[in-house]
């Protein structure tokens, strides 16, 4: 058993409608690896695609299903409602002009404790900011739409729209391990692991609209934890606490349960330690479609359900 049970964010999984739009936005302007093009394990007629830096390593990896005409979600409690991913401390002017130039409107700069940031949505609604920082040490992808010196290192942070605190807060504190870093009036931030970019969750807390799931909102926020002996240590005590945790899923590049935290977001713990190279070369993450081998017996019949695909064209 490790001394962390959770490292920080693994993934962030969220709906989306087109998946040429989806890849558009996150290959062609943000500058992120299409690291996985595979299906809905649970739906194999929608796309699941993993977007990262070139390994989609733990900690950097957006992932969608567009399910096509979907109904646009509404932000509110219940929800993950901000996605932030890191960027380098001089690197905001650079995206300010760049969105400015794919028409993607934009907040000002704000002020966060010590961070600055941008915020804006992406083609269906979802809600993303960009945090400048000093902090994060992690190499870019070196090959995406976006050069090195101002490419995204990953998340930041994650902000949970709740409307109190103390349940969630309590669950992150004890069984999943997080520390309180930092509050301001109504937002809390915590972190766990190793701490700084990429482990950061935020609650802002207050009496705002319910969220709604749907287009342009996340359904689930997956926490790393080291390895499958430390998944089952979580999940026992999550047991012994009363939640409802789904068994063990494999999903080919991660073990995964799943469980509502108490505010009603959809939590997951994934391990760490397989990834994405167990099915494909490196150097060709993401280009044909993966299925794992329960599917590969329908491989014709999916292939023809899901919409044609192709790499942007900027
Ligand atoms: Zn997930």
């Amino acid at each position: 058993m490790s001394n962390n049970l959770i490292t920080g964010i693994h993934h962030i999984t969220a709906l989306a409608d087109d998946p040429q739009k989806n890849i558009d936005f996150y290959v062609g302007i943000l500058g992120l690896r299409l690291v996985k093009k595979t299906v809905n394990f649970d739906s194999p007629d929608v796309y699941h695609l993993y977007y990262g830096d070139d390994m989609g390593s733990v900690g950097t990896i957006m992932t969608f299903f567009p399910f096509k005409g979907i109904a646009r979600g509404r932000h509110g409690t219940g929800q993950a409602t901000v996605s932030s991913f890191s960027i380098p401390e001089n690197s905001l002017g650079y995206w300010i002009e760049r969105l400015k130039k794919y028409g993607v409107r934009h907040s000002e700069p704000q002020q966060r404790f010590d961070e600055v940031f941008i915020s804006f949505y992406d083609q269906d609604g979802l809600k993303i900011e960009l945090v400048a920082n000093a902090k994060d040490t992690r190499p870019a992808w070196t090959n995406g739409f976006v050069p090195e010196e101002h490419a995204i290192r990953g998340f930041y942070s994650l902000t949970l729209t709740e409307t109190g605190y103390e349940k969630t807060a309590g669950l992150l504190t004890s069984t999943l391990q997080h520390r309180l870093v930092s509050e301001q009036g109504n937002y809390f931030r915590y972190e766990s692991g190793a701490g700084g970019a990429g482990t950061y969750i935020d609650i802002a807390w207050g009496n705002e609209t319910r969220g709604l799931q749907g287009g342009g909102t996340v359904h689930h926020i997956a926490f790393g934890t080291p390895n499958d002996t430390d998944q089952v240590k979580l999940r026992e005590t999550l047991l012994d606490l009363n939640y409802q945790v789904s068994p063990v899923m494999d999903r080919q590049y991660f073990h995964s349960i799943y469980f509502r935290e108490p505010g009603n977001v959809l939590f997951e713990v994934a391990t760490n330690d397989i990834g994405f190279a167990i099915d494909e070369a490196k150097d060709k993450l993401g280009e044909s479609l993966k299925l794992p081998q329960w599917y590969e017996a329908q491989r014709e019949q999916i292939e023809k359900s899901l919409l044609p695909i192709h790499f942007p064209k900027l």
